[in-house]
């Protein structure tokens, strides 16, 4: 039996990295579904080459010509963001990969635990806005919730037959981004261009800008807490510029595992797919001679602000990782569309964070009022030029 798979988000990076994973095991995966927000030219190629049962295209201005151009092939076509939350509830549905940026994650994966689908997460944003929802959930509904995050699926990897060995602390590695061991002054004159540059890792502009502001590290922290099951305090981020160790573990006996390879994401992709199975690639393979040194250093929370702010969200609670979310997410708008510099990023944020109304105990729809409140907050701290 094949699984059938159905990918959120199938036009992005990881969405089409995905579609290379299955194109090499037609064998044991099928398309069953996918979705993208806009890029309507290469959903149409993906559905063509594919055939799934079902594509879904958010916006809902675009449906006339996705019909049209797949009017040949017997695919059924929507659009529209309630027609995604439907689809991840098909019976045929096994796993659904979750790969679309930010909030927009959050309702659709929901729907899928509740349809009692296999998650493999690529969307750690659903978790950092709503991670007591979206893990209390899955253990209801037995549902695992697979990471797909290169860090996260290394932890995972490494908890493999460890399920009653205790977590003494783990490290989630970091690349530094392009502007590791810079200082505020630099940071302050750099570019968009520079931003999107990233030395290790190719992968969309949301996550690029995240990783050089490191706030995709204080976001995969949080998204570690809820995967894992830690504080705060059990969570070290190390700055390891080759990006060849992806994560580690350490016990109570004081042993640390790691999971090694090339920084490439096909391979957590994949294991995200197969598990708890491990099945063959011809993903290139790391080679220690290239690599005689692998270094390791000291994150700095002074000049990489987003760090310490995405700390402070994780201890406080509630639906402050929410509202740190929704002011990043327009801050990183903002920045790309030239309307913010970059370290005024982080003041932005930090202000959103100290305006927007706390709630210790949300509930979903006091997420979905918290992400709409923190964004038009951060709007106007932008648009008053007041960060
Ligand atoms: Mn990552």
């Amino acid at each position: 039996m094949k699984k059938q798979i159905a990918i959120l988000g199938s036009t992005g990076s990881i969405g089409k990295q995905t579609l290379e994973v299955i194109r090499k095991h037609t064998g044991r995966f099928e398309v069953e579904v996918l979705t993208a927000n806009n890029n309507i030219d290469i959903l149409i190629e993906q559905a063509i080459e594919f055939n799934p049962n079902v594509v879904v295209i958010g916006n809902k201005d675009k449906y006339e010509k996705l019909k049209s151009s797949l009017s040949h092939l017997p695919i059924k076509v929507f659009a529209g963001s309630d027609a995604i939350s439907q689809v991840v509830q098909m019976e045929s549905v096994d796993i659904v990969l979750t790969a679309m940026v930010g909030f927009s994650g959050l309702q659709p994966t929901i729907k899928a635990i509740e349809a009692r689908k296999i998650i493999a997460l690529a969307n750690k944003e659903t978790l950092v806005v709503a991670g007591d929802i979206i893990t209390s959930l899955a253990l209801q509904n037995q549902v695992p919730i697979l990471p797909v995050d290169s860090e996260h699926s290394a932890i995972f990897q490494c908890l493999v037959g460890e399920l009653n060995n205790k977590i003494e602390k783990i490290f989630l590695t970091a690349s530094g981004g392009p502007f590791r061991g810079k200082d505020i002054d630099f940071l302050s004159k750099v570019t968009k261009k520079q931003a999107l540059n990233h030395p290790n890792w190719k992968m969309g502009d949301k996550i690029t800008i995240d990783s050089a502001s490191m706030m995709n590290k204080g976001l995969e922290a949080i998204e570690a807490k809820w995967l894992f099951g830690l504080n705060a305090d059990k969570i070290d981020v190390i700055v390891h510029p080759q990006s060849i160790v992806h994560s580690l573990v350490q016990f109570e006996d004081g042993s640390m595992k790691a999971q090694m390879g090339l920084p490439d994401m096909r391979l957590p992709i994949q294991y995200a797919l197969s598990y708890p199975n491990r099945i063959t690639s011809d993903f290139p393979r790391f080679n220690f001679l290239e690599y005689p040194q692998l270094t390791f250093e000291k994150a700095d929370e002074n000049v990489f602000g987003n760090l310490r702010l995405a700390y402070y969200a994780m201890e406080k609670g509630g639906n402050m990782p929410c509202i740190m979310n929704a002011a990043n997410e327009i801050a990183v708008e903002s920045f790309l569309n030239d309307k913010l510099g970059f370290v005024q990023m982080a003041g932005v944020i930090e202000k959103t964070m100290s305006k927007a109304s706390f709630v210790k105990h949300p509930s979903f729809v006091d997420y979905l009022e918290t992400d709409a409140e923190s964004r038009k907050i951060a709007i106007e701290i932008i648009e008053s030029k007041n960060f």
